[in-house]
């Protein structure tokens, strides 16, 4: 008994002497906060990611099927025994199932694709047969067409740069590209844009395949027959249901006629696997496509056009299906309406062991051990919010109806949104809100690798001194790609997207091929990367949940911000410098042109001015919101009265949609934040300061100068926020 007591002072003594600081917290609630997060911590068990993963990737579960319901109806009764108060809200969205899909080559020699998948004798799940749902994009439109192939690289707007130096043109004819590059979906929207009439996406062995390492069942990548699935809406135009933009999918809804629905793809588009792309790329001739081009088949990689010739029809059933978001609430013993959210989606394409199902596992082993903490008495201090959204994969649609059909109670309550999907092995990856980036690198600072036993951030850092980057902790800027999408940039609420990644790659996504046995022996044997993520993401939920002040931080917000106003002002001096260069370059051709009037070729054209932009209101903006960041950082909040720091956290909270316009950004005013967006010819690809970016990158110079004053405001109504803020301190 005293024995214990001495090692409990010792104890005691040490962890004062170590006392940390956390962001929000005052000293003393700083201790009780990691204690707790040490209790969590202990409860977590890898046990439970195994056998939930066994059982939500059984049987291929997309939108619309009998088992995406089991799923979401077992997770709600998981979360309720948990002791939260869990729902399930339905939509009905617009979800195309694939009739008829015919792909055959007529000339010069003929071959029809298989289109179906070898199933594997060591893996039971790919042998379902019927029940695996057919590979295509889903939000292709319907299409029968008949033309030359031409071969586009990964289709990205570069190629097309290439293609015209080489005077070729896919007008009228159907292409074919290589997954990667870009995301998907911006492949058949640029080649509809220059006139083709068709388009085909193939898997690369180069890319994930034979030349990355052994396929599968030997390896993790991609056997010849493989497919990846997914969605083609033009989801930088507006994510979600397709015929209900801005507003909830629910039942009695009005909708937009298909016909109408700008997000749905303007050419047929198909997916195929490299057995079946091989004939169609060998009976290809023309110039012989640049190196940098060329993929791991054995073939002699042509660009055409011809003489190939493609038949591709495609026929969808458009059907609405039910969506099943599984929402669970434990109600919070101080602030009970500031909800903390977090969220991993529960559809498939197929299993989805790996693609959501392993993220999703991890943030249900978090809900239970926070659920047992509570039962034991430690309640957060705010309401804590699980999402387990439904339709994500065809266009993030669960997730963007339910916050589209919840604007009001969301802009009132929501303080945060994290968000997982998947989860692999190797690295911390972590992209959000600037204002989080402080909390998330203590909090990863703490929590150590389950490899190496070194901390995240020392993980993370070594990584990127081998491979010469940038060693310091820094959260990427959030493009699009999951359900973060409709919270921060329609809604504003700050947001985080976190896993690990890096040394788990293989060809199993959106394919048959991602299955528990594929998962168990290539991407997380063991989960102890799911256990470290449940922690992760714990921890930033219990912070957000209990901090006193919530935690958010300036500096590191204004260094990033800052940063990009020195990208896009650096951008538009060597665009200028470039365009000068050219501009001589042609004038001096032009010269010897006239002076030999026997040669036939023709002047290139000269490049446009770049003109000078006036960057002065967006410079004194930031100037200013520096010196109220400055002030806001000096300011104590945490040792406010306990009212007082109840009406600093309700501004605190409002703080990101002070970064929203509500006009949007022009041509797409779905996306509302002036920070961060998807590129509208990159998809998932961030653009920062979108507005600005954009039109700088389009040479729409009015525009940018119009976005130039447009952001500066954002900025100055930013500034006064913070001010405000910073009287109550
Ligand atoms: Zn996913």
């Amino acid at each position: 008994m005293k024995k214990h007591y001495v090692l409990l002072l010792l104890y005691a003594f040490s962890y004062t002497a170590i006392a940390q600081t956390i962001q929000g917290f005052s000293p003393e609630s700083a201790q009780d906060q990691l204690a707790l997060e040490a209790q969590f911590d202990a409860k977590l068990k890898k046990e439970n990611l195994d056998d939930w993963m066994q059982f939500m990737a059984a049987e291929p579960h997309y939108v619309g099927t009998e088992y995406g319901k089991k799923n979401a109806e077992w997770m709600k009764k998981q979360f309720e025994s948990w002791g939260y108060d869990a729902e399930i809200d339905e939509y009905q969205v617009l979800f195309p199932y694939p009739k008829l899909r015919l792909l055959e080559l007529t000339e010069p020699t003929t071959f029809k694709a298989a289109l179906a998948p070898e199933p594997i004798a060591e893996d039971k799940y790919t042998q379902q047969g019927e029940a695996l749902l057919p590979s295509y994009n889903a939000f292709s439109t319907d299409g029968d067409v008949t033309a030359e192939l031409v071969f586009v690289n990964y289709g990205v707007p570069k190629d097309y740069e290439e293609l015209e130096k080489l005077g070729i043109d896919v007008k009228g004819k159907i292409v074919i590209a290589k997954y990667y590059g870009s995301w998907r979906g911006i492949k058949p929207k640029l080649a509809a844009e220059k006139g083709a009439i068709g388009c085909i996406i193939y898997s690369d062995p180069a890319d994930d395949g034979y030349v990355q390492g052994d396929v599968y069942p030997e390896g993790a990548f991609k056997p010849e027959t493989g497919v990846q699935r997914g969605s083609v809406m033009d989801m930088p135009l507006y994510p979600g249901d397709v015929l209900t933009p801005g507003y909830g999918a629910t039942k009695n809804a009005k909708r937009l006629h298909r016909k109408d629905a700008p997000t749905i793809t303007k050419i047929p588009v198909l997916p195929i696997s490299y057995a079946d792309a091989k004939p169609f790329l060998e009976a290809l001739e023309g110039p012989v496509a640049p190196a940098s081009w060329r993929g791991g088949l054995p073939v002699t990689y042509h660009i055409g056009p011809g003489p190939a010739k493609v038949h591709l029809k495609l026929a969808f059933d458009w059907q609405l299906q039910p969506a099943y978001n599984v929402i669970a609430k434990l109600k919070g013993a101080t602030y009970p309406d500031e909800w903390v959210m977090r969220g991993n989606h529960h559809d498939a394409w197929v299993h989805g062991a790996s693609d959501p199902v392993s993220g999703m596992v991890a943030l249900m082993e978090e809900a239970r051990a926070v659920g047992e903490l509570a039962k034991a008495g430690k309640k957060p201090k705010r309401t804590i919010v699980y999402c387990a959204w439904d339709a994500e994969e065809p266009g993030l649609i669960g997730s963007t109806e339910w916050v589209e059909d919840h604007q009001d109670l969301l802009k009132e309550k929501a303080v945060v949104y994290i968000n997982t999907d998947g989860n692999g092995r190797g690295f911390l990856g972590v992209g959000g809100s600037h204002t989080l980036e402080t909390m998330v690198k203590e909090i990863a600072g703490d929590i150590k690798d389950p490899q190496t036993g070194v901390s995240l951030v020392e993980r993370r850092a070594a990584a990127a001194k081998v491979s010469g980057r940038d060693s310091s902790f820094g959260l990427s800027a959030l493009g699009s790609g999951s359900d973060y999408t409709p919270f921060i940039q329609h809604t504003g609420i700050p947001s985080l997207n976190l896993g690990f990644g890096g040394e788990s790659s293989g060809g199993e996504y959106h394919t048959i091929f991602d299955s528990y046995t594929h998962y168990t022996r290539f991407k997380d044997p063991g989960f102890e990367y799911g256990v470290t993520l449940a922690k992760t993401a714990g921890h930033i939920t219990l912070r957000m949940a209990n901090a006193d002040i919530l935690p958010f931080e300036l500096n590191a917000w204004y260094k990033t911000v800052s940063e990009y106003m020195d990208e896009v002002i650096e951008t538009t001096n060597s665009m200028r410098k470039q365009a000068e260069k050219q501009q001589q370059l042609v004038a001096e051709k032009a010269y010897v042109l006239a002076a030999d009037p026997k040669d036939n070729l023709k002047a290139p054209e000269a490049e446009s001015d770049v003109p000078y932009l006036d960057f002065s209101p967006l410079q004194n903006a930031l100037a200013s919101v520096k010196v109220s960041v400055q002030e806001f950082s000096k300011t104590d909040f945490t040792s406010l009265s306990a009212s007082k720091q109840k009406m600093v956290n309700a501004k605190l909270k409002d703080l990101e949609k002070a970064l929203l316009s509500d006009s949007g950004l022009p041509r797409r005013p779905w996306f509302k934040h002036q920070i961060y967006a998807p590129g509208f010819y990159t998809g998932y690809g961030v653009k920062t300061l979108p507005g600005v970016r954009e039109a700088i990158e389009q040479k729409n110079f009015k525009e940018a100068q119009e976005q130039i004053e447009k952001l500066a405001k954002t900025f100055t109504t930013f500034k006064s926020k913070l001010d405000e803020l910073v009287k109550m301190g």
